[in-house]
């Protein structure tokens, strides 16, 4: 399946392949022919899944072939229950819609609103938006929803877990009768049911879970590690588990590039990806790590995006991400189709915080080693899933073997020589 079997526009396809996307994921292959036709949509699919683009690409192509030449009205309403979430779907609009003449933008709480209003003003085609933002520039007279076709609830169920039902509720009553909807949650519970039943019309379905690899087909492992160790560890890791193939996260370019330095001088093949390198650059290194010439590849998360290796046997998170939804992205990078993958992350102090939320939105602990050369003093911190003064820790990295632990049978019984665990990831591949 191509994105060219689908129907998709040439300024699309384009577009797209700027992205470096090859094919359509599995939603993306189901959704965006019942879209196309016009049909209502219950998608159940993660963040991950391709889903932003499951119901980006099939608007854009229908805003497109309207012929618009009226004013810019708002056309397409995304509503997103999170300010990251929001602007990462604006995002998105923005690269496959870069070839047409459409205009989105993007609003959210927490900021002032008069540069949102001044780009309101011009008018947009395409509004994404979370809900508290939505509806108080519509009290306010700086949005009408009047000549929306298009509205797409994004990760519902997050909605209504951060209480937005009442907004959404009145949000829906001002839209247009006649439109087309689209409604996406990860879960299914009857309060999401009820509340898809009152926005759409007879939908169609597509399940997907393909994040399943986050909790079972991606062993994960976290490494407390001081922040000045961190180079250390990585070499360690690739050298000792003989990694041949892996893709290490680094939140900022300047790090990123920092990463492929220490580990070219230490002899390992590296090279980075990230905005400040010209396409070019960052082609060539895709191809050579996706051929097996090259063993490292460290990317910022914007450039990791679209990247899609097959079978790659490890991700590090060198550093956390500081948007929980990003580890799941980034950790999906492994463990895809039939493959299985570890998916390695340092911890440093200041990342705490960022594991907290990071194991909240996975609803598990992920997998602590303490038996490595490098480990940070402070390793006894409360996680936010553990209680009080325990501590989670798992030897067998990489399983599921999370559960925890109760009080007075704790942690710090486990021995640090760290007998029979050499081989700590080979089981899984
Ligand atoms: P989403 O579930 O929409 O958040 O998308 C997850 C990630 O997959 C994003 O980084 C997208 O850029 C990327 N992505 C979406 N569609 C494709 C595709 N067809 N090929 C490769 N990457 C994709």
């Amino acid at each position: 399946m191509t994105f060219n079997s689908l129907g998709i526009i040439d300024p699309i396809l384009r577009a797209l392949e700027v992205k470096g996307y090859t094919k359509p994921t599995p939603i993306q292959e189901q959704s965006i022919p019942i879209l196309l036709k016009g049909k209502d949509l219950l998608g159940c699919a993660q963040t991950g899944t391709g889903k932003t683009a499951a119901f980006a690409i099939p608007i854009i192509q229908q805003l497109c072939e309207a012929n618009l030449d009226g004013p810019y009205v708002i056309k397409a309403l995304v509503v997103a229950p999170t300010r990251e979430l929001a602007i990462q779907i604006n995002d998105s609009f923005q690269d496959y819609a870069k070839f047409t003449d459409l205009r989105s933008t993007v609003i959210f709480g927490g900021v002032k609103q008069g540069k949102q209003v001044d780009i309101l003003k011009k008018g947009v085609d395409i509004l994404v938006a979370t809900p508290g933002r939505l509806l108080d520039l519509m009290n306010q007279g700086f949005i009408s929803l009047r000549d929306v076709e298009y509205v797409v609830l994004d990760e519902a169920d997050h909605m209504l877990d951060m209480g937005f039902i009442h907004d959404i509720k009145k949000i829906v009553a001002k839209l247009p009768e006649k439109r087309q909807s689209l409604f996406f949650s990860a879960t299914m519970p009857p309060a999401i049911m009820e509340l898809s039943s009152k926005i759409l019309g007879n939908p169609e379905k597509v399940t997907i879970k393909p994040q399943q690899a986050t909790a079972e087909k991606v062993g994960q492992a976290l490494y407390y590690v001081d922040k000045k160790q961190k180079r250390k560890l990585l070499h360690h890791l690739i050298v000792e588990e003989k990694m041949e193939s892996v893709l290490v996260f680094s939140r900022t370019k300047h790090g990123a590039n920092r990463i492929v330095k220490d580990l070219n001088s230490d002899g390992i093949g590296a090279a980075a990806i990230h905005g400040n390198k010209s396409q070019t650059a960052r082609q060539k290194a895709l191809q050579e790590f996706r051929d097996g010439d090259l063993q490292v590849l460290v990317a910022t998360d914007i450039a990791a995006r679209g990247i899609d290796v097959d079978e790659l046997a490890f991700v590090i998170n060198f550093d956390l991400p500081n948007v929980p939804e990003t580890y799941v992205h980034r950790i999906g990078r492994t463990g895809r189709a039939q493959a299985s993958g570890i998916a390695i992350s340092f911890c440093d102090q200041e990342e705490r915080a960022y594991l907290r939320d990071i194991q909240r939105l996975i609803k598990q602990d992920v997998p602590v080693v303490e038996d490595h050369p490098y480990p940070d003093d402070g390793t006894r911190v409360v996680t936010e899933n553990s209680s009080s003064s325990q501590q989670q820790r798992s030897r067998s990295n990489g399983g599921n073997n999370n559960r925890r632990r109760g009080p007075g049978n704790s942690s710090s019984s486990g021995s640090r020589s760290g007998g029979g665990n050499r081989r700590r990831f080979s089981s899984s591949r």
